[in-house]
């Protein structure tokens, strides 16, 4: 089962998202848990949740992933940015619990000049903290582009952020086709070979989701600039020949790509109908 979506507005509630989706064509979706921008979360309403969780039931939904809010650093050189980091993502944890089952996932951090290492001992210190084996959430590590300073370049960065956690069976990664080439990770002519470096590095049984976008750049510029699917440097065959790969079958792809309903609607058809 190939599992589509895009990543849509929360502004007019959760069971709106599904039928938003529906119309879309689309059979999983991605959603900010808050304003993206960071700060006060809208309060859930219950009935709202259950109606979605019906919903997606109803219509054989794959796993959601839910996105923080890109702007939270877990892995700054200031305690109260980390602190606030922190604040939110327990919080987000406490919110998921409405979507039962479902996954979260965010950006490791830049560690901002304090090092790789620092940061990766920050970001394992965070989780440590917020994922508790009681809830039902799998919090996804994004694999970033690797610009600036940004922490989750690499797979091996990845996997000692894994390492460090103790609740690992509630942790996984979300495999982003547009950072991944920024980063350097050969998806265009070995994609095979990425992702048995993934499964040598990390574990292939951690890769939970993907986000699906082509990129602005050519393969290790570390940009993390998105573009249309078949606009790009990968290519609709690229991108397509990943979400079909048997190693990748079952998991939720969601595209975050520059568009609005009706181009999101024309790309999930696009993939669809790919070979
Ligand atoms: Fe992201
Ligand atoms: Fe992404
Ligand atoms: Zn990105």
């Amino acid at each position: 089962m190939l599992y589509l979506g895009y990543h849509l507005s929360s502004v007019n509630g959760f069971e709106a998202m599904g039928r938003e989706a529906l119309k879309a064509g689309a059979n999983t979706f991605a959603f900010f848990t808050r304003n993206p921008r960071g700060g006060k979360a809208k309060a859930i309403d219950p009935d709202d949740a259950a109606a979605l969780c019906t919903l997606l039931d109803e219509n054989s939904f794959g796993k959601l992933v839910a996105h923080a809010p890109y702007t939270l650093n877990p892995c700054s050189d200031k305690p109260n940015v980390r602190e606030f980091a922190k604040l939110c993502m327990s919080e987000d944890m406490e919110r998921m619990e409405y979507l039962p089952g479902n996954y979260y996932n965010f950006h490791p951090g830049s560690h901002v000049g304090q090092g790789t290492e620092a940061g990766i001992r920050m970001i394992t210190d965070l989780l440590n903290d917020i994922v508790s084996p009681e809830q039902s959430t799998t919090v996804l590590l994004e694999t970033m582009s690797g610009k600036g300073s940004e922490v989750g370049g690499r797979f091996e960065e990845l996997a000692a952020i894994i390492d460090g956690v103790k609740v690992k069976e509630k942790i996984g990664v979300c495999m982003d086709s547009c950072h991944i080439s920024d980063a350097g990770y050969d998806i265009i002519s070995d994609l095979d070979g990425v992702l048995e470096e993934f499964d040598r590095v990390v574990g292939l049984h951690y890769l939970k989701a993907l986000h699906i976008n082509d990129s602005k750049n050519p393969p290790e510029s570390h940009k993390d600039r998105h573009a249309c699917i078949g606009e790009g440097e990968l290519g609709l065959d690229v991108i397509g020949r990943f979400i079909n790969h048997p190693k990748l079958t079952g998991l939720p792809c969601i595209l975050e790509t520059p568009n609005e309903f009706e181009g999101y609607k024309r790309e999930i058809e696009l993939l669809r109908a790919w070979r």
